[in-house]
């Protein structure tokens, strides 16, 4: 049986970086909708172009167009044994539509991943991002530098400081996530689905509580 994940946590929590490591580690899809979503907005496709906006002010980008989205992801192959989710659900109607798509499929959520950190932490993490426009790889200037200032290790692609990491939109997101995303964990919590892990430790110790809390 595949393993099926979503992983849920404010922006700046450090969900990414988890994910792409468990995912990794457990052979399933990473599937991130902002790197989904970046990709679009850098192909100047048509859903780039209507995205592009929305992410720039950290707004959400409209249920209809990233449903869609993932739905056409979820049915690729490579999905067919398991999937990591990140930053998918963002919104009840997500949820919903992630619902009715898996019980079509006959699929199911295995667990929802909370990770958890406190505000002044986001914002630092955040504000010392640096972003791969190339291989979406990601560092902190502080606590995860590249081996060359300003670099990909994996890729050597100039890094770049994503226009929704700027101080005014983080503020903005972090609000997005309050009013709309925040509802998932009562709603997972409810389902029974719901682990909660303590993000404010190093990136070792999080993915440490990842891989400890799939266990059993
Ligand atoms: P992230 O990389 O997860 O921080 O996402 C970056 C931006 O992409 C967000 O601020 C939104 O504008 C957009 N985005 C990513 N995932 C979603 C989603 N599930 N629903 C709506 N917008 C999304």
């Amino acid at each position: 049986m595949g393993l099926r994940l979503v992983f849920l946590g404010p922006p700046g929590v450090g969900k990414g970086t988890q994910a792409k490591a468990l995912a990794a580690a457990r052979a399933i899809p990473h599937i991130s909708t902002g790197d989904i979503l970046r990709a679009e907005v850098g192909a100047g496709s048509e859903l780039g172009n209507q995205a592009q906006a929305f992410m720039n002010r950290g707004e959400l980008v409209p249920d209809d167009l990233v449903v869609a989205m993932v739905a056409r992801r979820l049915a690729q192959p490579d999905c067919a044994d398991g999937w990591l989710l990140d930053g998918f659900p963002r919104t009840g109607a997500q949820a919903a539509a992630l619902e009715k798509h898996l019980a079509q499929t006959g699929e199911n959520v295995d667990r929802v991943l909370y990770f958890r950190a406190a505000d002044e932490i986001l914002i630092r993490r955040l504000s010392g991002r640096r972003a791969c426009p190339e291989c979406n790889a990601n560092y902190h200037v502080e606590a995860m530098p590249p081996r060359t200032e300003g670099v990909c290790d994996q890729c050597g692609s100039a890094l770049i400081q994503r226009p929704d990491d700027q101080e005014d939109t983080i503020r903005n997101r972090l609000d997005v996530y309050r009013a709309q995303t925040r509802e998932l964990i009562d709603h997972y919590r409810a389902a029974g689905l719901l682990t909660e892990i303590d993000s404010e430790g190093t990136v070792d110790e999080v993915a440490a509580a990842t891989a400890g809390s799939l266990e059993g």
